[in-house]
């Protein structure tokens, strides 16, 4: 069994508690690594740690040049470590080793992208309404930033985070989901190899009670960067506002995928399977609302539910598994928990509905790729995040009615519109009430491409130029150039 250690001011620690918590392998179902139960006295020492790297200048004085350089260096280092990173994810999420094997290899995009914006962040000479002043804006690092990841996507999304922090000049300290902390764990170990100063980089595990609360309450930390469930995103978001720390948020979606009778319906039936079955329906974009023009609904059901049925489970390492198991325990009790809610709603399961049985799913937390009809947008559902293999399908007449349905959540991450009609498309997009919208594709994201949530899907965005400045904050100087007071008593 593997043990695992924090990571605090570029030293392999224990938690000071001595308690472990085991990690388990969700295709076995058993443990196959032990993770520190951190507590508040470790969350102190890494804040510590994260600050006196910013006090002492250590990092954010290190020239914009020069940090995005280590950047960069460690975008080389997760392109070396690649396939080990992806099998130790794939160990702990149970997501499939041939989607872990490209994300890997894409992640290391983030730093060189971030690496490279470091020293491009500029202020501005100010153009003013007052003579005889000369006035600049700087952007300058927060400070030590928390961040707070989940369980479906480790080190994906943590890139998200800390490479604009980063690059920004920010230090970090991050609480990984107890379920999968091993990845970050080993990354981690790649900063002192890279050659950042201790302490820019610290990671506590533990329990979000715990840990991640100690965390966001720490005086120290300036921001808070969470990705994870709404219900957990508005308490850290109402911690965070009574200190008056900055905070962003990730949060969950029940994101609609609106096919159209004019649309190449061959693609859409990839886009909706892609939608909802890529990694087992555990995430945040998961189209897990299809909604289909009532005139094709029948025939597109039916093309989808053969096609969804020939998808192949079992070991999420081999390379001819299309979909994988659960990650947790708790998660894959929820999702069935769900398809029973949705039964008793009076939804019909026209695929799936149960755990898998197959034998190649051993003793792994496995449920059947799940689609169901007969459903509208006002059961639960359709208006809760389910987070696993489970396609709710509802029919629509025309474009008013498809919008209707689609923004009636609380929810608005993502959307997707799949037609051959390019203004239908744009009416479309300008409507859907959602961060990110695609027209006939399902789940492009890029390090390009801001990503965030509209309604209670989020605050604050990541991804694109404008992410770095979620850890920056302007400040305006002033200098005299030959102003003159002529009564310092009255304000001018
Ligand atoms: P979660 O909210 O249960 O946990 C997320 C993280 O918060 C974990 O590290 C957890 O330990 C920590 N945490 C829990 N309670 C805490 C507290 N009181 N204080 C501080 N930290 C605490 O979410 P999850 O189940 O790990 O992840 C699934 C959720 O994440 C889904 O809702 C999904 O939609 C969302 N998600 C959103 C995005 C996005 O970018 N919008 C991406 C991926 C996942």
């Amino acid at each position: 069994m593997k043990r695992y250690s924090l990571q605090i001011a570029g030293q392999a620690q224990p938690s000071a508690s001595g308690q472990w918590i085991a990690t388990l392998n969700p295709y076995t179902g058993e443990a196959w690594a032990e993770i520190p139960d951190g507590n508040a006295a470790d969350v102190d020492a890494a804040v510590q740690a994260a600050h006196t790297a910013f006090s002492s200048g250590a990092w954010p004085q290190l020239s914009a040049t020069e940090r995005g350089a280590l950047l960069r260096k460690l975008a080389m280092l997760i392109e070396r470590d690649a396939d080990k990173l992806a099998r130790t994810e794939v160990m702990d999420n149970g997501k499939l080793f041939a989607e872990m094997r490209g994300q890997l290899q894409y992640i290391p995009q983030w730093f060189h992208y971030y690496g490279g914006l470091a020293d491009k962040v500029q202020g501005a000479t100010l153009p003013l309404d007052k003579k005889g002043y000369f006035a600049f804006t700087r952007h300058e690092p927060l400070g030590v930033v928390a961040a707070i990841t989940p369980w479906n996507s480790p080190l994906f999304l943590l890139a998200w985070k800390i490479a604009p922090a980063l690059a920004a000049g920010c230090t970090v300290v991050v609480k990984p989901s107890e379920f999968t902390s091993a990845s970050t764990l080993e990354f981690a170990e790649l900063f002192n190899e890279a050659g950042f100063p201790p302490g820019v980089f610290n990671v506590v595990t533990g329990y979000g009670a715990k840990v991640g609360s100690a965390l966001v309450a720490h005086p120290l930390v300036a921001k808070v960067s969470f990705t994870g469930s709404d219900v957990t995103g508005r308490a850290i978001n109402q911690a965070a506002a009574a200190q008056l720390k900055h905070s962003s948020m990730e949060l969950g979606g029940k994101s609609p995928n609106i096919v159209f009778a004019d649309a190449d319906l061959e693609q859409a039936m990839y886009g909706a399977i892609s939608g909802i079955f890529a990694a087992t329906g555990q995430t945040c974009i998961a189209g897990s609302r299809l909604l289909v023009q009532r005139s094709i609904h029948d025939a597109f059901v039916e093309r989808l539910v053969a096609f969804a049925a020939t998808a192949r489970m079992g070991d999420p390492m081999s390379l001819e598994t299309q979909v994988g198991p659960v990650t947790t325990l708790p998660q894959y009790e929820k999702v069935l928990a769900y398809i029973n809610i949705a039964k008793a709603e009076g939804a019909q399961v026209v695929l799936g509905g149960s755990k898998a049985t197959r034998a190649e799913c051993g003793k792994g937390w496995f449920i059947e790729p799940t689609i169901l009809t007969q459903v509208h947008n006002g059961m639960r559902i359709a208006q809760e995040e389910v987070f696993g293999p489970v396609l709710s399908v509802i029919p629509f007449d025309d474009e008013a009615d498809a919008l209707r349905i689609a923004n009636d959540v609380r929810f608005g991450l993502a959307a997707a519109v799949w037609t051959s009609d390019i203004g239908r498309a744009l009416r479309m997009s300008e409507r859907l009430q959602a961060g990110t919208v695609w027209i006939n594709t399902y789940r492009a994201v890029s390090f390009m491409a801001p990503f965030g949530g509209y309604k209670d899907s989020g605050l604050g965005r990541e991804n694109g130029q404008s992410a770095i400045y979620e850890y920056l904050q302007t400040k305006s100087v002033w200098i005299n150039s030959g102003a003159t007071t002529s009564n310092p008593f009255v304000l001018r």
